[in-house]
């Protein structure tokens, strides 16, 4: 039974793209009809493989960004210029194409308030902190739906670095739970925070150590590396917090 389960998961499914569409200047939506989807849960990621004409391969991860309940996986692919894959996603890909795709994968960064309700009273109440830079956001966007959908009690909060206001992802799911802070320029009516997530931030809109809350980091590299090396400073166990990276050091947002 477990061996047909990852035997299943391991496999290229073929995916036809249903729409992609610019969410914002440098983040583009997928929507993927994908037959044979297992199911997954938020925070899992999928493998989308590219095959050239020549029989070159590229292949890259992308973060599910909707719901187990929502029948068609979104994706959200920011654009990396001179990037070998993302800028194909991004601009070439068209309704109807085919992808090959395999997951869900990964176990480990994954939450759902229906894990929570059948895994424990102890680790249902305890609160859970997710901290988002730039398109890092997508695994959080896929969790935050389907708490809301699930009508979930845990208390979530989800700190959220973005660019300018106009690089702000999913605004519809993000509610209110979420902060943002805006790191580039704000518009002269932005009520949010502005400036990168430190540690003075870090301590004001996040759950207290105290609480014991689960945190979920996730963005660029260098991000999820200062990120989590701060808030282990400000006392949360290391054990506590677990990081997604998306790769590259360059600047988050
Ligand atoms: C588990 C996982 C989940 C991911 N989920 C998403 C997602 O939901 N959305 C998404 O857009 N990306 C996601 N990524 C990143 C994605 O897999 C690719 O790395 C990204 O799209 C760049 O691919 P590329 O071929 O365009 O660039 P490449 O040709 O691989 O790299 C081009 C240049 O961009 C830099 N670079 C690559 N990625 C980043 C980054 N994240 N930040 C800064 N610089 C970078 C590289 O260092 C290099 O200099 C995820 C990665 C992992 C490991």
């Amino acid at each position: 039974m477990a061996r047909a389960a990852v035997q299943r998961r391991l496999n290229w499914l073929r995916a036809t793209v249903l729409e992609n569409r610019p969410e914002t200047a440098r983040v583009h939506r997928l929507l993927l009809d994908v037959p044979g989807w297992p199911g997954h849960l938020p925070g899992q990621h999928v493998d989308l493989r590219l095959t050239a004409e020549d029989g070159y391969t590229a292949q890259r991860s992308y973060s599910v960004a909707s719901a187990p309940e929502d029948p068609r996986l979104h994706l959200l692919v920011e654009r990396f210029e001179g990037g070998e894959v993302s800028p194909y996603l991004t601009d070439e890909l068209r309704s109807g194409d085919l992808l090959e795709l395999r997951g869900p994968i990964g176990g480990y960064f994954v939450w759902s308030s229906a894990v929570d309700r059948d895994g424990g009273r102890a680790e249902g109440r305890r609160p859970v902190q997710l901290v988002a830079g730039g398109a890092g956001v997508a695994p959080f966007l896929a969790m935050l739906d389907h708490h809301r959908r699930t009508g979930g009690s845990t208390p979530v909060r989800l700190l959220y670095s973005a660019r300018t206001a106009d690089d702000v992802l999913a605004p519809d799911v993000l509610g209110p739970q979420t902060t943002i802070t805006l790191t580039r320029e704000a518009p002269s009516d932005w009520r949010g925070l502005t400036g990168r997530i430190d540690r003075r931030m870090l301590e004001a809109q996040t759950f207290a150590p105290t609480t014991r809350p689960r945190v979920f980091v996730c963005g660029p590299t260098s991000f999820v590396e200062s990120t989590a090396t701060t808030l282990v400073d400000l006392g949360h166990d290391p054990s506590w917090i677990r990081l997604e990276r998306f790769g590259g050091s360059g600047d988050p947002s």
